[in-house]
């Protein structure tokens, strides 16, 4: 039966004895009851619940795949079941602000959590990310607006997607044409179609709070004419209910090459009702606080895939007999050695090993610079902590992913033809107990890597 093992002791020893933690912390009133126990606790139970419930879905989420019904999107077999016991274990609510029903715990927490659950199964585990919709929202918006979506998203009972490609803009989001037109309520009339939008819908959630980018009647051309709007799936009334169904319907969802289990969705906005976010023609900076989040994602998920990759070809490597060392048979007793005893596969598997260590410390640092400048009390180290984010939230997903890509490329050399295979592609994501940090790595790979 395959598994997978969170890493868990990489995540104490980078987190203690390279990050110095909870030194760091010391100036943080809000984490005063931070410590070495604590997180290890949190962060095994959530390892338990990545390597028992989020796993298994990956069986269902690549074969099966999501499928739209009526305009409704269904997850495949077993999302539902495991997403309603994520939330109601608290797990969206985390590092979430307590005003909200957050627990206010550090973002470090989700740094390893977020790392676990992506690379336990990646279609379920960005359903999953709310942090971003939440971060804009508390940012930026009205005071009324956040205390109307936010405890619901905290929760996790709502979805909030991030809606800016649109079929002929990606990169260049100045290009795009979906229009707002105020209303004399206050509110606007959204009319345009976003594509690839992760989560635009899914039977996951009660509603879903689109944070969609939109041009007004008359604003700039480019990307200073832009500007932020919450669109709900569902209006909500006064009192927190769920109120009419608005005009916001899924077009389809792309037939990817993978990552089936996740439906990124064409939106199509006909004359949907929409709320401004902060200041009008201003969306862009509205948005950046998802931005960076989603940009931590998609680092952490770099990792997560490079992590799961290394550690099933490190298993297949121990396992899978071709040819002798050419130092002479470590394996006398069987026809052939193990292929870890040859220098260029261990070359594969120390070249994953290097980059997960090092690129899961890297996202992990950058996690303890959201935390200290949320809330550090020294104005100097926050000044700091932007600057420091600014200059490697995009190397962290731009290196993340690149790296990440290569590291999978590596993996299914180590599986030589067996892994073109779709049993083994699949499988391959789930594996048995694997080598630990260098100096704590199992008796039979060190045995056969030093
Ligand atoms: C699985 C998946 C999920 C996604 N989820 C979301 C989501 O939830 N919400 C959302 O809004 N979007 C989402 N996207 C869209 C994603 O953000 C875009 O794909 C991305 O912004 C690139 O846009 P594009 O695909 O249109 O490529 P293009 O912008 O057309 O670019 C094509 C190629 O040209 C390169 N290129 C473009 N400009 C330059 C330049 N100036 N210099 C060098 N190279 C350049 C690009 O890097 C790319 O390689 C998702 C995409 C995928 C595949």
């Amino acid at each position: 039966m395959p598994t997978y093992q969170a890493p868990l002791e990489d995540y104490k020893f980078i987190i203690e004895d390279v990050l110095d933690t909870y030194s760091c912390y010391a100036d943080i009133p809000q984490f005063s009851g931070v410590n070495s126990e604590f997180m290890d606790s949190i962060l095994a139970e959530a390892g338990r619940f990545a390597e028992q419930e989020i796993q298994p879905l990956n069986q269902a989420g690549d074969l099966e795949g999501c499928r739209i019904e009526n305009g409704e999107v269904f997850t495949p077999k077993g999302y539902k079941e495991v997403s309603k016991k994520y939330i109601d274990g608290g797990w969206t609510q985390l590092s979430e602000s307590p005003q909200y029903g957050g627990q206010g715990l550090p973002y470090i927490l989700n740094g390893a959590i977020g790392e676990m659950n992506l690379s336990a199964c990646a279609a379920f585990a960005i359903y999953s990310t709310r942090d971003g919709s939440i971060a804009a929202i508390e940012k930026n918006a009205s005071q009324e607006i956040k205390d109307k979506y936010l405890p619901k998203l905290v929760e996790g009972a709502w979805g909030g997607p991030m809606c800016m490609s649109e079929p002929h803009c990606g990169s260049d989001l100045g290009l795009l044409r979906t229009k707002a037109i105020a209303q004399s309520d206050g509110s606007f009339v959204i009319s345009g179609t976003k594509m690839f939008i992760t989560g635009g819908d899914s039977d996951l959630s009660e509603n879903n709070i689109m944070l969609v980018l939109a041009r007004t009647e008359g604003a700039p051309q480019g990307i200073k004419g832009i500007s932020l709007f919450i669109v709900p799936k569902f209006l909500v009334n006064d009192d927190g209910s769920l109120g009419q169904r608005n005009n916001t319907h899924v077009g389809s969802i792309e037939h990817k090459m993978g990552l089936h289990g996740s439906a990124t969705c064409v939106m199509n906005y006909d004359q949907a009702k929409g709320f401004l976010i902060g200041k009008e023609n201003k969306g862009m900076t509205a948005m950046f606080a998802m931005v960076n989040r989603s940009r931590f994602l998609i680092a952490q998920q770099g990792t997560a895939l490079a992590a799961v990759a290394y550690q099933n070809a490190a298993k297949y490597a121990l396992e899978r007999t071709q040819m002798r060392a050419l130092t002479g048979a470590k394996n006398p007793e069987q026809a052939a050695d193990p292929i870890i005893v040859h220098p260029d596969v261990r070359r594969l598997l120390l070249t994953q090993r290097a980059f997960v260590e090092g690129s899961r410390a890297l996202n992990l640092y950058v996690a303890k610079l959201f935390d200290e400048l949320e809330y550090s009390t020294n104005p100097t180290r926050k000044k700091q902590c932007q600057s420091l984010l600014d200059l490697l939230t995009p190397i962290c997903k731009g290196f993340s992913t690149e790296m990440g890509w290569e590291c999978v490329n590596h993996g299914l050399q180590v599986f030589g033809g067996h892994g073109y295979i779709r049993k083994m592609a699949w499988s391959n994501l789930c594996v048995t107990p694997v080598p630990r940090p260098f100096m704590k790595a199992p008796q039979a790979f060190r045995r056969w890597i030093c």
